[in-house]
């Protein structure tokens, strides 16, 4: 893609009721624009990222059986009358909306009341389990707070599975292997290290559920963090749980952090309600055991923003970047051109800046763009031998030539 083509523009300095770095960085590379307070639009580059992220998401929810569906954002009430979330008083952020002959319809904030009721339609036998289902789909919750940017949003996205079981062995483990999907979820996108499996309150089936929490100054959470394990504890349940659970080490590290996603075991609580069952081996009904799993790929996206970036601009881990390389062309028209086609033709994701703009906005606004390769071909490069490449992660750039360099992206 060539640069001066991208309709979206850099600034210099972000709007100014804008306080989240992440939000920041993002409006100021073109990434998203910000509609209203936590209402975000997301543009090609931010688009390409998040696209990137939900297939990262994916190919986990996919390796341990998930199966995609899309369900509505528009909302029957008497579905949430059923479990009694449909009041106000209960639920304070729903968003609601009326048809024309006044019905009042909510707007999802959650999923596990419908898709409860939709699989009576599928499950029926023993036969029929264990399934899970996930999309990734837009969720709306009228928030109290919208300072975080794309990390909490009024609209935002979520991947939110849900898993149906026969009984609580056969949920156990797949609970257990979501922790696995979790994991290397985390780990590809690159904040693996910085983000800990945090125990959290279970409700009322299980002791606990799990949280994976990203540490981070802008976070809205706290973590009591175990150093020998590599888990924490929710703030909500260090009164009752102050030694952690794994190893009962009581030495524990507290620390900001904002929840990246959440797994939570259901048990029977949904499909008591809506009379989800299936027939067993023996021929009785039983009620189904359920789970659900949730990431906001845009709080994600924000996350990776929010601890990955510097002082320039944001830092973008090669598998999510919008381009892998971010090819400046410095007073070498022809010679430029003719990479750029070279990349094309092997496939590589390029933004090429062509455009009639100074060395010194293009440095800039390739830090602030985060893509992981800077090369650079001008007069100086060429007579040295080829391009000058510079990751964005690092400080050193090297000069190499460009048959080496196509040759190093295969
Ligand atoms: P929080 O405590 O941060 O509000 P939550 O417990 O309400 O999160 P869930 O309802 O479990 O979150 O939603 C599942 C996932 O969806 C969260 O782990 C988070 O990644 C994402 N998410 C939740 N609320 C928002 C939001 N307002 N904006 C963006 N992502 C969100
Ligand atoms: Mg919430």
């Amino acid at each position: 893609m060539k640069q001066s083509k991208l309709f979206t523009k850099t600034r210099k300095e972000a709007p100014k009721d804008e306080v989240s770095k992440n939000a920041q960085l993002l409006i100021r590379g073109g990434f998203v624009n910000k509609e209203i307070a936590g209402v975000y639009s997301f543009l090609p580059l931010g688009l390409k990222v998040l696209e990137k992220i939900n297939n990262v998401i994916r190919k986990e929810m996919n390796a341990i059986g998930g199966q995609e569906l899309f369900m509505t954002v528009l909302q029957d009430q008497e579905v949430w009358k059923q479990t009694n979330r449909w009041s106000d008083e209960v639920v304070d952020n729903w968003f609601k909306t009326n048809l024309k002959n006044g019905t009042e319809l909510g707007m999802g904030f959650t999923h596990e009341e419908p898709i409860t009721k939709m699989m009576k339609n599928h499950i029926s036998s023993f036969k029929d389990l264990p399934i899970s289902v996930y999309q990734i789909q837009t969720k709306f919750r009228n928030e109290a707070r919208a300072k975080s940017g794309i990390m909490r949003g009024r609209e935002f996205f979520m991947k939110d599975l849900y898993s149906f079981s026969k009984n609580i062995d056969e949920h156990n483990e797949f609970y257990e292997k979501s922790k696995i999907a979790y994991k290397n979820i985390f780990n590809t996108v690159g904040i693996g290290d910085m983000t800990y499996m945090t125990f959290a309150s279970g409700g009322t089936f299980s002791k606990y559920s799990h949280e994976f929490q990203t540490l981070s100054s802008a976070g809205e959470d706290t973590i009591y963090v175990c150093d020998k394990c590599s888990v924490a504890i929710n703030d909500e349940i260090i009164e009752e749980q102050k030694s952690c659970p794994e190893c009962g080490n009581t030495e524990l590290r507290k620390e900001k952090a904002i929840e990246a996603g959440n797994i939570f075991s259901l048990g029977t609580k949904f499909s008591e309600a809506f009379d989800l069952t299936y027939k067993n081996e023996k021929g009785e009904e039983t009620l189904v055991i359920m789970g659900s799993y949730g990431i906001g790929p845009g709080r994600l996206m924000g996350i990776i923003v929010e601890t990955l970036s510097d002082e320039k601009g944001i830092v973008w881990p090669e598998i999510i970047a919008p381009f892998k390389v971010h090819l400046l062309n410095l007073g070498q028209d022809e010679k430029a051109e003719e990479f750029y086609e070279q990349l094309n033709k092997k496939g590589v994701e390029v933004l090429f800046d062509d455009r009639e703009v100074s060395a010194g906005e293009k440095f800039a606004d390739s830090d602030l763009l985060g893509i992981p390769y800077r090369v650079i071909i001008s007069e100086k490069s060429l007579a040295e031998g080829g391009v000058e490449v510079k990751k964005r992660n690092e400080t050193d750039s090297e000069i190499i030539s460009i048959d080496d360099f196509l040759n190093k992206l295969k």
